[in-house]
């Protein structure tokens, strides 16, 4: 079919025999899907259970050969030792170099901030493992910044010492915000309520790394050199994942089998581009290699 001049404009994906236009007529493209970002807890495990369609939908991305990354707010664990719990406990295979945690953005914040600089880290081998690779030396003596990461086995005489570098001077640095996590046993204090207890101290609040500051989304883009206009983020909560993608300038795709429930999208003043019941109905896209808006 050629267009004329004079023929009305074509509602953008009204049909796939003719072009999509915009609103000035001119033929546009629906945009494309390059990249997918997603959170881990919630949307494709729930605490170590899989949820049906999380592994497929890695698949799918492997198979199609679509960069990607599991982003993770909890700093304890390596990539290679979250690589080996997923497949384990859920059978969901991710490559190593696709998991991005809060602990990795951590990192890369600091390099990016003041290359071979030091620190006094409280935290587990996640974010230890991550500073150290980066190029810092760990001290206890005057260093740069202190950070802060998530760890079961919090020390008081760990915290004192932040708390009396802090006041020294030292930047204060946290991996996230969350207040508390998920166990089998119950809820366990997080990253934000130890941060909480060292401001309290030292009446200095902390820069956090981790969602929902975009900076965790930016970084993970870099990181395997994406861009955020053909990026979409995966979620199940709107007051993070949601948000975090949509201020990096991606699309975003709510799934409603953790955090938020799909009744309560409608309270908050911005929206996902999609939502879905679960993992399993992004599967398709990913061959698509594009994202039906809801309207
Ligand atoms: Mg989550």
């Amino acid at each position: 079919m050629t267009r004329t001049s004079w023929d009305p404009p074509v509602r953008a994906g009204s049909s796939h025999d003719v072009p999509a236009v915009d609103h000035d007529g001119d033929v546009t493209e629906p945009r494309a899907v390059h990249t997918w970002l997603t959170d881990m807890d919630g949307v494709l495990v729930r605490e170590e259970d899989p949820i049906p369609g999380a592994k497929e939908f890695i698949a799918a991305l492997r198979e199609q050969g679509v960069p990607f990354l599991v982003l993770t707010n909890n700093s304890i664990f390596t990539p290679r030792d979250l690589r080996v719990r997923l497949l384990r406990s859920s059978g969901i295979d991710v490559p190593e170099q696709s998991i991005w945690t809060s602990a990795l953005a951590t990192a890369q914040f600091l390099d990016d901030q003041r290359p071979g600089g030091s620190a006094y880290v409280v935290g587990e081998t996640g974010l230890t493992a991550a500073v150290h690779d980066i190029g810092y030396v760990m001290t206890d003596q005057d260093p740069d910044y202190v950070v802060l990461g998530e760890t079961r086995t919090y020390s008081f005489e760990a915290i004192t010492r932040a708390i009396r570098l802090i006041n020294d001077g030292a930047r204060f640095i946290a991996t996230n915000p969350d207040p508390s996590g998920p166990s089998t046993q119950g809820m366990l204090p997080a990253t934000g309520s130890v941060a909480a207890l060292i401001s309290t101290a030292t009446g200095r609040q902390p820069y956090f790394i981790g969602k929902p500051n975009p900076l965790m989304m930016r970084s993970a883009l870099n990181r395997i050199d994406a861009h955020s206009e053909t990026t979409v983020m995966i979620g199940d909560r709107m007051d993070t994942d949601i948000i975090s993608g949509l201020e990096a300038g991606m699309r975003t795709v709510l799934v409603a089998t953790g955090a938020t429930e799909r009744h309560q999208v409608q309270d908050f003043p911005y929206r996902p581009t999609k939502v879905v019941d679960s993992i399993a109905d992004v599967v398709p896209y990913v061959a698509q290699h594009c994202l039906p808006e809801d309207t």
